[in-house]
Formats: C-alpha cells, structure tokens, sequence
C-alpha cells in the first residue's frame, strides 16, 4: 500500500511517499515559495536522487500536480498510476478538543479545522489548502487528518485549565492544547520498544528541542502534561520564543508598544535565544558564539537548559518518578552540551549521562546513560511522518 503524506504550510508543501509493506520512503521533497514569484521544487528519490527544479506554484492545487507529476515522471517513477495511491496523510496542527485521534476527513471534519483556525491562525488554514487542493486534484482518494494536538487531549482538566475565569475555557475554549504530539507519541513508544518494556508501564519525560520545542510527561503511554499551552510560546525559550513569563509582561509590553500585533512579533519572532543572544535563532550560532566568549550567548544557553531541568523536575514529581527521559529534534537529537548542561545535577534522581557516549554523538538512536543509571536516557530522532502514514493506512484499510 503506498501511502503520501503531506504537511502543508503557507507558502510550502512536504511531501514523503511510504510503501507500507516495509515502511520504507519512495519519495519525498519540498515545494518552497508557493505563490510567491521563483517557486523552488525539491525532491528526492529513494535516498540520492536529488532533484531541483525552478517553476512557478501558484497556489498549493498546482504545488500538489507538481509533486504528482513527479512521482510518475518517466526515468524516475516510483508510482506508475496514481490509482496506486491508496490514501493520503495530512498533518493538521489544532484539532481543537473533538479531535483526539487521527480521522478521515469529512465535510464536517473539514469544517471542525476551520472552527479551530482561531487557535493556530497560522497554521489550520494552510492545512486545510493541502486538504482541499488533495480534494480537487484526486477528488476519489481517503484522506486522513493526523492531529499535532491529538496526543495531548489525554491530559486532566488541572494540567490544561488556566488560572483565569473559567467562563473563558466555556465561551472561548480557552486552555492548554499543546502541540508537537505526534513527535511526543512517536518517541514515546519508540523509547519503550528500544527498552524493550510495554509503554504501559513507563514514566517517560519526552524533550522534543527544535526551532520549536516542547517536554511531555507520558504516562503509561498518555500525555499528562506539555510545557506548551494554548499557542507556542509557552514552555521553553525556543529560537525566537519567549517561552514561561510572566503575564505581567505581555501587560507591561502592551502598555509600552500599544498593539497587539507588535507585542506577538516581539513574543513570537524577536524573544527566545535570538532575543537574549542578539547573535541567532540557530542553536549552533549560538553555541559558536557562547564559545568564543560572548557573554549573552553563553546566557541564552544556560536559560534554555534552566528551563529543560525545571521541566524534567516537575514532570518527574508529576509522575512520581522517572523511567526515561528521551531527546528528540534538531537541538535534542545533535547538541551534546544542551543534553550534558539540562542533566547535570539530576544525579540525585537517579539520572546519570554517560558523557563517554554522550560526548559528540548526534543524529541517531543511542541509550546516553550508564549502565547503572536507574533512569534511562535515550536519543531518539523522530519520525512524525511514519506516524502519519500508519495511521492513515489503518483508517484506510477499515473504511
Ligand atoms: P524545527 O522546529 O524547525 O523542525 P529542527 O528540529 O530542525 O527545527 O531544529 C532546529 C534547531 O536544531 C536549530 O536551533 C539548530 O541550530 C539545531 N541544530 C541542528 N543541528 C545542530 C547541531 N549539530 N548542534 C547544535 N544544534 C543543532
């Protein structure tokens, strides 16, 4: 069964190919600067072939004939019909609170990610454009919404109601979401198949460390509680994210800049380690910078891994203990320093990094602790897009 998964964004469209029989990847690639002039398409076959071409997208229905196209392109086919394409998977970031688990999309289910928009204004609305363009260019094809929030809708009413009105959460569905669930489910399981024990029985603390970043507290394989809330910038400082502060801040900015639009920019795009460093949103800038001296690099570090403990702490005591802790995404999966300074002086938890092995190892799936660590760590890269097509082939095969 072959499977095309798709995570649509405003001006961009991923795209990965599975064949289901051995989960293996036939294609994938980006379609960059959609419906802006100088289109860019990527795509690569198998795991060399590299193709780049120029044309012009105007809008994600010619993205997607382009990326059809090039599936069936003579010379480097990996399809020969369309027919061939049993169904297709699509990342959809907020599915509000009726959506706990992946589903095929349907006139209503459609209509319930429109209702969510408010949530993820820049996100929903551009999934939707791969939904719909899918629609329209293979109007016969299943489609399947994975959720990024669905993981999360596990979580107890005291993790996600805030400390407002409650009239708030009634009218306005306001509280806590998360997001980055597919990522946190995905590494989840996959810590506890590496372990070799049922996910049922684990405390596993997930630290998925990107341009985005989220920690999760899985119990027995639920999510019990995230570090991001109802948007993104909760949790962790990030690349241009503010991450935990103080509402008096936001009223203090609102108060100094006077618009709503400004103080987002600031939280959204101008805070995290971009904001504290002045140097970059890229970790590994960051950490040049922080090496040859520069104080406030060196600052944004250590306030990202502050805040990494702070959260393996109080998500240790939320479960009342540890199993595993498992790092994930760009900053988690390759900086050895994030991973060694965030676990220095958890010892007394019963967490102990072997540095032997921890030391310059980046990229792939290793145990990082020692041998007599009562806590496991483990690197896990992640693998959204499996997740997506697994459960895209499972709703397809029970239509
Ligand atoms: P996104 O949230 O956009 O998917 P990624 O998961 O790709 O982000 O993570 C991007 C982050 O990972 C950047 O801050 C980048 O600097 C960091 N990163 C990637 N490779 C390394 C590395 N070798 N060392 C340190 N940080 C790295």
């Amino acid at each position: 069964m072959k499977i095309l998964v798709l995570n649509s964004g405003s001006s961009s469209l991923k795209y990965q190919l599975f064949d289901m029989t051995n989960e293996s990847v036939l294609a994938k690639g980006i379609v960059e600067r959609i419906g802006i002039p100088g289109s860019l398409i990527r795509h690569t076959r198998g795991t060399n072939d590299v193709i780049v071409r120029k044309a012009e997208v105007a809008d994600h229905t010619v993205a997607i004939r382009v990326v059809l196209d090039l599936l069936l392109e003579r010379e480097i086919s990996v399809l020969t019909s369309l027919d061939e394409l049993a169904a297709v998977g699509h990342r959809v970031v907020h599915g509000g609170e009726k959506n706990a688990a992946s589903t095929i999309v349907t006139n209503e289910v459609v209509r319930e990610i429109e209702a969510c928009s408010y949530l993820a204004p820049l996100h929903n609305p551009a999934n939707l454009m791969g939904i719909r363009s899918i629609q329209k260019v293979l109007p016969n094809v299943t489609n399947v919404a994975v959720f990024d929030t669905a993981f999360h809708q596990t979580m107890p009413a005291k993790a996600y109601i805030y400390g407002i009105p409650y009239r708030y959460y009634e009218e306005d569905k306001i509280r806590s979401y998360c997001f980055h669930g597919t990522s946190h489910y995905y590494v989840a399981n996959r810590t506890a198949e590496l372990l070799g024990k049922p996910i049922q029985s684990l405390r596993i603390i997930t630290c998925h460390l990107g341009n985005g970043s989220s920690i999760t507290a899985v119990q027995g394989g639920k999510s019990i509680d995230c570090s991001l809330g109802m948007g993104t910038t909760k949790g962790l400082i990030m690349g241009t994210r503010c991450g935990d502060i103080d509402a008096s801040v936001v009223l203090y900015l609102m108060e100094k800049e006077g618009s709503v639009a400004k103080v987002s920019d600031i939280l959204h795009k101008q805070s995290g380690l971009l904001g504290v460093s002045g140097v970059s949103s890229d970790l590994r800038d960051v950490e040049a910078a922080a090496d040859s001296g520069n104080e406030r690099a060196r600052l944004a570090c250590d306030i990202l891994c502050t805040a990494i403990k702070k959260y393996i702490g109080s998500f240790t005591a939320l479960m009342g203990g540890v199993d595993a802790i498992s790092f994930t995404a760009g900053i988690g999966e390759n900086s050895d320093r994030i991973r060694r300074e965030s676990l220095r002086g958890l010892e007394f938890l019963g967490i102990r990094l072997d540095h032997a092995i921890n030391d310059g190892l980046r990229g792939r799936e290793a145990i990082i602790s020692t041998e007599d660590s009562p806590v496991k760590i483990l690197i896990v890269p992640t693998n959204e897009e499996v997740v997506i097509a697994r459960d895209t082939e499972q709703l397809a095969c029970t239509r």
